[in-house]
């Protein structure tokens, strides 16, 4: 009971990228980055598991940021000129590559990470990937002039590479969707139509991460504007949960959430947030039962998977090892308590 399992993003070791940024800059290139991005792999694989984490990830380490590690394998992209945009409807600004051309895969973007993780572990495994709405959100359009096509061009590469994703062995694929927390109606309107597509004919669990961000401080601005209850979960669940889509990751611990909302998500597996990646501060492992408690009233206990909040790659290190074990104790505490 209580699988645990991560948002998906971990902390780079500081051997391989600068630690605690967003967008950091590899420490090596050619083949010896490629040795440490395997080696930070392995690296993770056993911290989740030693902590006792169920579902584990990859970690992200191979790539730079969860957006442009995907958009890196894309033909149609200018990544050399990239221009300053506004994101997340100008809660901040990036700086973002540009659509110039029809896009189409160079080839793989996960293959090698995914197969390293597939090859040492025996539990299950999960890879992310950017969701389509949220990739337009990331980049400037230069070729396709229309949110929607482009969009719905992202989430056929998505697909095609999910599809070979599947086959390398991976047991749930799972698509970050921040942007659904700041596009409700366009959500409703062809958010979740493109996120379908990108999941289409996937035998595998598929699932989608919906959260309102990394723990840095344009987001801890932007969260204190949205007042005593964040009810932007309320827009879209209804029509997430008449989806294809299997399982939904949504915030909740320290966040301003209404929990019964996750009552809307009916005959889905939710990933609740029992783990805030906004603070330094370690749950104890007491927090995250009480947080599964409150949670339990509105999933039934055989569709609850307690997970993080968001990513955790902008973090110190030993405490995101730190949050992991709090996770995994948390939810044994849970386990005997509402057995
Ligand atoms: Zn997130």
């Amino acid at each position: 009971m209580f699988k645990t399992t991560i948002a998906g993003s971990l902390p780079k070791p500081e051997w391989l990228a600068e630690p605690q940024k967003l967008w950091p800059q590899w420490k090596a290139s050619g083949a010896e980055l490629a040795a440490a991005k395997r080696d930070a792999t392995l690296l993770w694989l056993k911290e989740q598991e030693d902590a006792g984490i169920d579902i584990v990830s990859d970690g992200e380490q191979s790539r730079q940021h969860f957006v442009h590690g995907f958009l890196e394998y894309v033909e149609g992209i200018d990544f050399e000129n990239k221009v300053k945009m506004g994101i997340r409807n100008n809660r901040y600004d990036a700086m973002v590559p540009r659509v110039v051309g029809p896009l189409k895969l160079k080839g793989r973007v996960h293959k090698i990470e995914a197969g390293i993780a597939r090859a040492h572990t025996k539990k299950k495994l999960k890879i992310t990937m950017p969701g389509p709405m949220t990739i337009i959100d990331t980049i400037a359009d230069e070729f396709y002039g229309d949110r929607v096509k482009m969009a719905m061009a992202f989430a056929v590469l998505l697909n095609q590479e999910a599809k070979a994703l599947e086959k390398d062995g991976v047991d749930i694929i799972q698509f970050d969707e921040p942007a659904f927390n700041v596009y409700m109606s366009e959500v409703n309107v062809w958010g979740i139509k493109a996120l379908e597509r990108a999941a289409k004919g996937l035998k595998c669990k598929t699932a989608v991460h919906i959260c309102y961000g990394y723990g840095i401080k344009a987001n801890t601005d932007w969260k204190e504007t949205l007042g005593d209850e964040w009810r932007q979960y309320e827009q879209i669940f209804p029509a997430l949960a008449k989806s294809s889509i299997d399982q939904v990751s949504l915030e909740c611990i320290h966040s301003k959430v209404p929990i019964e909302l996750m009552a809307l998500l009916k005959g889905k597996d939710v990933m609740v947030g029992v783990i805030d990646v906004a603070s330094d501060k370690v749950e104890t492992p007491a927090e995250v039962a009480a947080t599964i408690g409150r949670a339990l009233k509105y999933v039934p206990k055989n569709r609850l998977f307690p997970c993080t909040n968001c990513g955790m790659a902008p973090m110190n290190r030993d405490i995101a090892i730190a949050k992991l074990k709090a996770l995994a104790a948390g939810a044994a505490i849970a386990s005997k308590r509402y057995k």
